[in-house]
């Protein structure tokens, strides 16, 4: 059983996504690889990725992962290779296995694979076919303070701008990814850490990802939730990050919510939830705020007077839970 699971990626899809503008197939695979070794260590407060990764996957494993990834990739122009960690530790992924994979998509135009800054390096990065390359980054935050009080991400700003500005500089693209409302932040606090870390980021970044915290298992995020002092992000705080962001330079900013419009995702009140979701994703090709201009549910006010009364409280518990008026989940 555990065999079967070292041999088989954590999962595989198909999706759309943009490359220089332009709408292309994607092809996403999720290895199991050995784990991030942060998460092993002591891990993002919101993260549970670790249930998916396996100690005992090695080269061997890898390689029969990848025999399952080349049955189902169909040229698609974009390869999103995700690890649920980094693809540039060679701990996760050995070397030799790099240059395999990067064969299995030689036809791709760009091959996306995921990092934490520490690994971006120019010895690091020699190996990799530069010209189809992006990489991505989670700073999720570009305040320190909530990297270490409401993330514990394990490093500063400063290293991801250190290998940001490598990137930058071996005209490798970056994709960055922010979170929305980390925990220990107010609904407000949530928006305005988000708001500025777009700026930061867009400097470096062709595109940046905003991803609102959704509850995972087993994780601190979890507990806090269950006892009421925490609520994933409202869709309209991720409504108002997307159509108040200021970028520096041509970056998109994005966001395809994990979960969204359910209990552990960023939601609404559950009526609106699919249409404000429909919108996020027409946005997230058309770059048009107009997209946003329609939307309306008699929740927004909800939404308000949540922002408000936790700020007079200076409190980021769950308002509603504790007035008993949100309460569906586990
Ligand atoms: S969020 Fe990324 S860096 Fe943090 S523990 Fe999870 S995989 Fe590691
Ligand atoms: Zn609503």
């Amino acid at each position: 059983m555990t065999q079967n699971r070292s041999r088989t990626p954590v999962s595989i899809w198909k999706e759309w996504d943009i490359i220089d503008g332009k709408r292309v197939r994607a092809f996403v695979v999720i290895f199991r690889t050995s784990g991030c070794w942060w998460a092993r260590k002591e891990g993002c407060l919101m993260c549970g990725y670790n249930a998916e990764s396996d100690s005992s996957v090695g080269l061997a494993e890898i390689r029969e992962q990848l025999n399952r990834v080349r049955e189902a990739y169909s040229n698609e122009e974009f390869a999103k290779i995700y690890t649920s960690g980094s693809f540039l530790d060679t701990r996760e992924i050995p070397r030799e296995a790099r240059t395999e994979i990067f064969e299995v998509f030689h036809g791709a135009k760009r091959i996306l694979i995921e990092t934490r800054p520490e690994f971006v390096t120019e010895d690091n990065l020699r190996d990799l076919s530069r010209d189809k390359l992006e990489l991505a980054i989670g700073l999720e935050s570009a305040s320190d303070k909530t990297l270490v009080k409401c993330v514990r991400k394990g490093f500063f700003v400063r290293e991801y701008e250190k290998a940001a500005k490598l990137l930058n500089h071996e005209g490798i693209p970056l994709r960055t990814y922010l979170l929305l409302k980390p925990p220990f932040l107010t609904e407000k606090d949530a928006i305005e850490d988000c708001l500025r870390s777009i700026s930061f980021a867009s400097r470096f970044s062709e595109s940046i990802s905003i991803n609102p915290v959704n509850v995972q298992k087993g994780t601190v995020v979890e507990f806090l939730w269950k006892r009421g002092d925490y609520r994933p992000p409202w869709l309209w705080s991720l409504v108002e990050v997307l159509s108040k962001a200021k970028v520096e330079k041509e970056s998109r900013v994005f966001s395809s919510p994990t979960g969204g419009g359910s209990m552990r995702g960023a939601h609404n009140c559950f009526r609106c939830d699919s249409e404000v979701l429909r919108s996020i994703e027409r946005f997230a090709f058309s770059q048009d705020k107009r997209e946003f201009d329609n939307l309306c549910c008699s929740c927004v006010d909800r939404w308000k007077a949540f922002l408000e009364t936790q700020d007079l409280m200076g409190t980021s518990v769950d308002i509603d839970r504790y007035m008993n008026t949100d309460w569906e989940g586990e």
